[in-house]
């Protein structure tokens, strides 16, 4: 962080701070959010943590009622209230304005300091701090990062713990992607010794799944997934109906895609959801391919070269003939890429 010693002035008495985490949050947006709350609030400040839309029910465990206030009709002049009166707002996991929905304008006309914790590409918010780090593996791992370089490293309790662990699991998929370091396994063994139960944080967000979640699974891998051996491709399209039809809860899609990139031999998968407004397309690709640039230039999207995501205003089976007419002109760089 650039300029820490003004930020360090400025926390030194206690500041009315408003965290905001991205829209549909993540267990790494939520984590982070939660996380930063109790150490501020270790730290004297009167904190409250925002969301744009609500999170998934798997990571209801992370929560009580009142931890997070969520943006909707009924929270509107609240969140404006807790926004644009803050003496500062944290943005956490996320850098761009796109990811605030409904508090985007409350955000651009808050008086007070805006601080950016964030490991995204691309940032465009207008930050008075920021730790942004685009190898950091998870926001999580930033979060230890900063209440280390506020030298508070003994306020991390378990919970904050927890939460930390948590953001770091399912950004990396476990330990698995790329983008995981020796730094994100270091945490993990300090958060151990913290007396952090690594395996009831994992069964809690991998091994709660609702019967409906899985019976959708079995659903949309049997019947709608779509392998494309000559593009080295898979992709699902989800339409509304279908997930009606299986009692569709926030986050049940979540980590879908991944199963198409899973087979042996696919490089970039893709997934088209149907939403009653707008069609979002989630892309995942394996090493060179970059699915944040196919993402920016054709769905109005970006994100990481291996994991993007995107919209389109088109019906949804256009969106797909879209989708399958693009392909050919990455057809060379998809099969000339090594597997292994
Ligand atoms: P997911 O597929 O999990 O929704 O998103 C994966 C990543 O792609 C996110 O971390 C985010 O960086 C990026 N992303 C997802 N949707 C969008 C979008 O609509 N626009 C942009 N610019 N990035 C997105
Ligand atoms: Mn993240």
């Amino acid at each position: 962080m650039q300029n820490i010693e003004g930020f360090k002035k400025m926390m030194s008495s206690p500041q009315k701070i408003t965290i905001i985490a991205h829209h549909t949050p993540d267990a790494d947006s939520l984590g982070s959010s939660l996380a930063l709350a109790s150490y501020l609030k270790k730290k004297n400040h009167q904190v409250q943590v925002l969301s744009p839309s609500n999170y998934p029910v798997f990571l209801d465990w992370m929560t009580n009622s009142d931890d997070v206030i969520i943006y909707w009709s009924k929270t509107q002049n609240l969140c404006k209230r807790l926004i644009t009166e803050a003496d500062v707002v944290f943005c956490v996991d996320f850098s761009s304005y796109g990811r605030l929905q409904g508090l985007e304008p409350m955000v651009k006309e808050a008086s007070g300091k805006i601080v950016v914790i964030d490991h995204h590409l691309k940032p465009d918010i207008k930050a008075d701090f920021q730790l942004w780090d685009v190898n950091a593996a998870a926001t999580a791992e930033l979060i230890y990062d900063f209440i280390q370089l506020m030298g508070d490293e003994d306020l991390i309790d378990v919970r904050m713990g927890e939460y930390i662990y948590a953001g770091l699991v399912t950004d990396t998929s476990s330990f698995k992607h790329p983008s995981t370091t020796k730094k994100s396994h270091l945490i993990t063994a300090q958060l151990m010794d913290l007396g952090v139960e690594t395996n009831r944080i994992q069964r809690l967000i991998y091994d709660n799944n609702t019967e409906s979640k899985l019976r959708f699974l079995g659903y949309a891998l049997r019947e709608k997934l779509m392998v494309l051996r000559e593009f080295r491709t898979a992709y699902f399209t989800i339409s509304i109906e279908e997930q009606e039809r299986f009692n569709h809860q926030p986050g049940d899609t979540e980590g879908l895609v991944n199963y198409a990139l899973s087979i042996a031999g696919i490089l970039f998968a893709v997934i088209i959801i149907e939403k009653p407004d707008i069609v979002k397309l989630s892309f995942r690709s394996v090493g060179k391919f970059a699915a944040n640039e196919f993402a920016r230039k054709h769905f109005n999207g970006g994100g990481h070269q291996n994991a993007a995501g995107g919209v389109s205003n088109l019906p949804m089976e256009e969106v797909q003939e879209k989708l399958l007419s693009l392909l050919p002109e990455y057809r060379n760089e998809l099969m000339q890429q090594e597997i292994w």
